[in-house]
């Protein structure tokens, strides 16, 4: 270690992710409680308006998790028992846990080593093996893009198409992302985001599912609230606040609470400003890590903005000089905080004893994750604190 930045007594702390509210948060928080009605209604119904004209979706339905929005899409499509649903094995458990929840079974397929993202190569590997796979969960990770459209129909939702496959967009890192022009939110046939406390936006807990498609938002509404056929807003507003209703299916208890909503609201209104203050991050890190022997950076997209930059994930390849724990716990010494995205599907026991699954047939998941490192990246982190942190990094990357 060559470096004062590595010996200072109290290092200043600077954590891999801080939720920020310093917008209408409270503001609206108080409206809520002020109204007495602290679960779903106006505020909700707001943030889905906003939302479905935002990713430009016919239909947007306020969930209070994206694992729950994952469910109701997977029902919503068809999944069935028995069913063979697609996911990529670099994922959060979450991506897989709402298969099982359907009682239908995960193909877990690897990813592209340099994206993290299921690319159309592996994606038709998967469908030869698997013909009878009925849907596919594509997930963009940190925040790239899937290839959804390629002018040779070679993208992913390109080949779903093809084969009749649904395809459900876990786009919890994808907010705002795009792919062609668009953002991701229109593409699939469901789309599944969260606003868990440490994504792009959130709500504390909750999640928006997206859908052009009539007969699915239909169901997942229903689905969203006990399987009943209107939601308890429209009880108590519609026909003089009548008390009647009817169950049609035994549904979930997934509705956003307005306490919630109105914390997204206050978060939608500054996603911009936050994404830009990101994407600087991101540069900011390009600017100083890029050609830094030991380390491989995210693909830098054409276009700075398409990406949400949920995270900024490096590899710490094997030239390096120390280790990737050693790396982590370094920069933890140094009041660095960082994460691991992800240990993967393939490498969970339950998923591993359950499937059997072989670390051997996910060789670039299984190098990926061994090599990768997350660095901080929200609004709040000014360029000085991205100095500090690759500094402190290609120190200790570069040092015996
Ligand atoms: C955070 C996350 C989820 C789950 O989101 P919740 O809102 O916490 O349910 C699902 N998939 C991925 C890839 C995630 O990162």
């Amino acid at each position: 270690m060559n470096n004062a930045l590595l010996s200072e007594a109290t290092p200043e702390i600077i954590p891999y992710a801080k939720v920020d509210c310093s917008g209408n948060e409270l503001k609206y928080v108080a409206e809520v409680l002020q109204s007495g009605w602290l679960t779903t209604a106006a505020k909700a119904q707001k943030l889905e308006n906003e939302f479905g004209n935002r990713v430009k979706s016919k239909h947007a339905l306020a969930v209070n998790s994206c694992t729950s929005g994952l469910h109701l899409a997977l029902d919503a499509v068809g999944v069935k028992p028995g069913d063979k649903v697609l996911v990529p094995s670099m994922t959060f458990t979450a991506s897989a846990e709402v298969i099982r929840y359907m009682g239908a079974h995960p193909v877990v397929v690897d990813v592209d080593y340099r994206s993290a993202n299921i690319s159309s190569d592996i994606l038709r590997r998967a469908i030869a093996e698997n013909p009878e796979v009925s849907c596919l969960i594509a997930v963009h990770f940190g925040g790239a893009p899937v290839e959804m459209e390629t002018p040779d129909k070679n993208g992913i939702l390109d080949i779903c198409r093809q084969h009749g496959i649904k395809l459900v967009e876990d786009a919890a890192h994808a907010l705002p992302t795009r792919w062609n022009g668009k953002l991701v939110g229109c593409f699939g046939d469901v789309t599944c985001f969260s606003f868990y406390a440490n994504k792009t936006m959130t709500t504390g807990e909750g999640g928006m599912v997206t859908t052009d498609n009539d007969e699915y938002a239909s169901r997942m509404k229903i689905m969203r609230l006990h399987g009943i056929n209107r939601d308890i807003w429209n009880r108590y507003t519609e026909n003089g606040g009548s008390w009647e209703y009817d169950v049609v299916a035994p549904g979930y208890k997934y509705n956003m609470p307005d306490l919630n909503a109105a914390v997204g609201l206050a978060q939608f209104e500054r996603l911009d400003e936050m994404h830009e203050g990101r994407v600087r991050c991101a540069e900011q890190y390009y600017r100083n890590l890029t050609g830094v022997p030991g380390l491989a950076l995210p693909i830098r997209p054409e276009c700075m903005t398409d990406h949400s930059w949920h995270l900024y994930s490096i590899k710490i390849l094997s030239q390096a000089q120390c280790s990737r724990s050693e790396v982590i716990e370094k920069l933890q010494q140094s009041g660095i905080g960082t994460s691991v995205h992800y240990k993967p599907l393939h490498q969970l026991t339950y998923y591993k004893e359950r499937y059997g699954l072989q670390a051997s047939d996910y060789p670039e998941a299984e190098t990926l994750w061994q090599q990768n490192i997350s660095l901080p990246i929200y609004n709040q982190l000014s360029n000085q604190q991205v100095d500090r942190i690759c500094a402190v990094l290609v120190s200790i990357v570069s040092s015996d």
